[in-house]
């Protein structure tokens, strides 16, 4: 899938729309899921140009790479200090993208089931 720089994710990197942010670097930009799932629920995007964790994982340079799973993690410890927390990628619309641009979710806060909810 080609990479769509209209979408959502796209115009809040470039400042278009407004996003409450928490954590940014040169490797990612993190702020506050809009529909929230759990009482932390924060996302982080890579800066540069990927559809999906896979698209990501065949085109990311090893420093967008690194940088970018150290800022998650750096995000997780920032938002939830030792606690538990889960991580979701949705990679393609059966696993329930809706955003094509890849993204992590930090979820953390409440008791959460074990995998799918249904
Ligand atoms: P996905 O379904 O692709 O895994 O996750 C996309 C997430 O983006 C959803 O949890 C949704 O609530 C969130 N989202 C969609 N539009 C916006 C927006 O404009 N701002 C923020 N902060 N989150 C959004």
């Amino acid at each position: 899938m080609a990479y769509d720089s209209d979408n959502i994710f796209a115009k809040i990197l470039r400042g278009e729309i407004p996003c409450k942010a928490v954590y940014e670097d040169s490797y990612a930009l993190a702020f506050h899921d809009i529909a929230p799932a759990a009482p932390v629920h924060v996302l982080v995007i890579p800066k540069g140009a990927f559809t999906s964790f896979a698209d990501f994982m065949a085109r990311a340079a090893a420093d967008e790479v690194q940088g970018f799973f150290a800022a998650v993690a750096k995000v997780a410890a920032q938002e939830n200090g030792t606690a538990d927390f889960r991580l979701i990628s949705n990679n393609g619309a059966e696993a329930g993208q809706t955003v094509p641009h890849f993204h992590v979710h930090i979820l953390a806060g409440k008791p959460m089931g074990h995998l799918l909810a249904d």
